[in-house]
């Protein structure tokens, strides 16, 4: 197969190359860097399948790209703070963009897998989250300018399949994490490891009650395989991840404890619309796909921890 990959200098686009590359298959990459980073790339340069192209989405695809079989739709900031800091780019990469790469499917007739996400579901009310959950989502807050873009690359994924046919699969990925992460994209798991290595306090927001379920990398991409190589899936819209459920208190207290350095907790303002809970229900990716995480929560921290300090090391 020959795929080409969006966002692939980032944490998860560059595993997937890799993965995907280690598979046999052709990978052609395409990233602007905005969030993400060449290093990420360092692996899959090495492959004479891979070839990449930096470009912003948002300005279109070249016509010399050449065909493929599948577009893996991975480019968008996913951390809030990175959102936070480009609320125009991430809605126009996952409206524009979003657009290009569909159309770019639809020429090529090549199946297209969209990197969607459990903000899809706001602050739930439901939970676990099950596909059929529409969402409690605050469609003018600060967290929208993500939220409202994925649902509106959700809405027209699903335009493409019904009207123009297109094989489309949506993945609506949880909390991921591991090696790639930048160390400073402020999410809770850079931010706790980095802080604990760097002996700073770990900053929990609000009282640290609310609930994040952590899926590991490897698991993660094993599982868009699956989903990008399955024949006619059943489910065009599929939860990916881990449904191991911590309060954030106790997610910090696991970092400290795994680090066994002591380090202290500080609370800080919990951020505007966080939302209070999350858990996948993975009952159809388990059914279509034969696929659960196997990577506990200890081992994941571990290859985490592992990879971060190195990259602090070669900073200092
Ligand atoms: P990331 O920020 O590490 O990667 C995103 C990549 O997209 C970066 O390399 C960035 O430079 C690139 N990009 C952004 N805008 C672009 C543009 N206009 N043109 C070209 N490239 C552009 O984030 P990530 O964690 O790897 O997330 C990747 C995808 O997975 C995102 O779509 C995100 O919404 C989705 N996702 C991730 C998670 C997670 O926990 N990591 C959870 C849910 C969904
Ligand atoms: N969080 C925290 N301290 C930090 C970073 C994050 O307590 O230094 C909390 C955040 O408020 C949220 C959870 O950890 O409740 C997950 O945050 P992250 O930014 O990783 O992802 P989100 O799931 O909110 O998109």
């Amino acid at each position: 197969m020959k795929v080409l990959i969006t966002g692939a200098a980032g944490f998860l686009g560059s595993h997937l190359c890799d993965y995907f590359l280690g598979c046999g298959h052709s990978v052609i990459g395409l990233d602007n860097f905005v969030t993400g980073n060449l290093d990420n790339l360092a692996m899959a340069s090495k492959n004479s399948n891979f070839s990449f192209r930096e470009l912003d989405l948002i300005n279109g695809l070249p016509s010399s790209l050449p065909a493929v079989d599948a577009v893996l739709h991975f480019a968008c900031p996913a951390s809030p703070k990175d959102y936070f800091k480009y609320p125009e780019e991430t809605l126009k990469v996952d409206s524009i963009g979003t657009f290009h790469v569909l159309e770019k499917s639809s020429r090529d007739n090549a199946k297209f897998i969209m990197a969607s996400t459990s903000e899809v579901y706001g602050d739930p009310e439901i939970h676990p989250q099950p596909e059929t959950y529409w969402g409690n989502v605050n469609p003018v807050g600060v967290r929208s300018v993500y939220d409202e873009a994925k649902r509106f690359s959700e809405a027209a994924t699903m335009a493409f399949y019904r009207n123009r046919k297109l094989d489309v699969r949506i993945a609506r990925i949880f909390n991921t994490y591991g090696p790639r992460m930048q160390v400073n994209d402020g999410r809770v798991v850079p931010n706790f490891i980095s802080q604990s290595l760097n002996g700073e306090k770990i900053t929990v927001y609000g009282d640290g009650l609310q609930t994040r379920s952590f899926c590991f990398v490897d698991d993660l991409v094993r599982g868009i395989y699956k989903y990008t190589t399955i024949e006619d899936p059943k489910y065009r819209i599929v939860n990916l991840g881990n449904p191991d459920e911590y309060q954030i208190l106790q997610f910090a207290k696991i970092i400290v404890s795994l680090l066994g350095d002591g380090s202290e907790i500080k609370f800080e303002p919990l951020p505007l619309d966080d939302p209070k809970q999350r858990k996948p229900d993975i009952s159809l990716a388990k059914e279509m796909l034969e696929w659960e995480p196997n990577i506990s929560l200890s081992e994941g921290l571990l290859r985490t921890i592992d990879y971060f300090r190195k990259q602090i090391k070669n900073t200092l």
